[in-house]
């Protein structure tokens, strides 16, 4: 991480992407905390599961880890789940036990009960990254804004003051806080703001690209992905980078599916549909209607150019699929001018 921060700091060239709007010279460095500056506390991790009878040493939940944010990451595009949601915090704990081959559905609940109830409200993210220290006094001292937008429960601040890294940072916003959450664009002017300085002048450095470099970007500044560590795994290895997810269970998916339906009455159909699947399930009527079924997730929007409606599913098996598609696709039927995909 650290090597990236300093090459960022202030210098031209990497800043300036080809086909990327002029920018002015770095006055603020803005980053991320958990996964950026903080990390999570591998350890208590596989103290925990070696009581369960499971052997994982530190190193290897840190390498699930990395693993499960990579695979987390597209689950959070501008629209989707809120990384602070509980299925978010669900899938995330699934997904770095995947990795440690730890599949169980009782056993993974077994242990995503007693994450809920570890050192609330802080939870498991309470260890300074080894280099954030350094990283944060290096943009200090090169005469540049350094702070902090975090999306978190209310308790960054006192982790950093606890890890001894809010002393060295200009601004703290926790999303709870402030009542907004990454990757709207609005938090990102706060930060501005407490930073003093244009969208063009700073930088942001996180974890996730759907919602740190997509969000920042939207917001006008440079979103930068602290992604080195997930590169050092797969280069340390001598298989492919796609390898690394092999051994996992892969998830089904239709490709966009089309379903013709009249401009003036597609945007009224996704918001009945949305009202419909919201009292079973959990719905996001953001960008469209994504429902949250308990084996995956089923997407409607409505084109913005075009007289038809969008629709996607994805989960653990073809059946599933097939199940969410019927779902939907009987929800449909009562508005005779939607024509349902073959
Ligand atoms: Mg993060």
């Amino acid at each position: 991480m650290g090597g990236l921060i300093i090459m960022s700091a202030g210098e031209p060239g990497p800043m300036n992407r080809p086909g990327s709007p002029a920018r002015r010279p770095v006055r603020a460095v803005i980053f991320d905390a958990g996964n950026t500056l903080l990390r999570m506390n591998y350890g208590v991790i596989a103290d925990h599961l070696r009581t369960r009878g499971r052997a994982a040493s530190p190193e290897e939940v840190e390498e699930a880890e990395l693993r499960a944010r990579v695979r987390l990451d597209p689950h959070l595009a501008p629209g989707a789940a809120s990384t602070e949601s509980t299925v978010t915090h669900g899938r995330y704990l699934r997904y770095l036990l995947e990795h440690l081959a730890i599949t169980d559905d009782g056993e993974i609940d077994a242990i995503a009960r007693w994450r809920r109830g570890y050192n609330l409200p802080v939870g498991l993210w309470n260890r300074a990254d080894p280099e954030a220290l350094a990283a944060i006094r290096r943009v200090r001292e090169a005469g540049r804004v350094a702070g902090v937008i975090s999306n978190s429960n209310g308790s960054v601040r006192s982790i950093l003051e606890e890890t001894g890294l809010a002393a060295h940072l200009d601004f703290i916003i926790d999303s709870s806080v402030v009542g907004v959450e990454k990757p709207d664009p609005r938090i990102f002017q706060l930060g501005l703001r407490e930073a003093g300085v244009a969208p063009a002048e700073a930088v942001y450095v996180g974890d996730l690209y759907s919602v740190d470099v997509l969000g920042a970007r939207a917001a006008g500044l440079d979103g930068i992905l602290a992604s080195c560590r997930f590169l050092q795994l797969v280069a340390s290895s001598p298989a492919p980078a796609s390898s690394h997810f092999d051994t996992l269970p892969h998830l089904h998916a239709t490709p966009e599916l089309k379903a013709p339906c009249p401009d003036d009455k597609k945007f009224a159909v996704v918001a009945e549909l949305a009202r419909e699947f919201r009292s079973r399930f959990e719905t996001i009527d953001i960008d469209g209607a994504r429902i949250l079924f308990p084996e995956g997730w089923g997407l409607v929007r409505a084109s913005n150019t075009n007289p038809y409606l969008t629709l996607r599913f994805e989960g653990p098996t073809v059946e599933a699929v097939e199940n969410m598609q019927r779902m939907v696709y009987d929800a449909l039927r009562r508005f005779p001018y939607v024509t349902l995909p073959a």
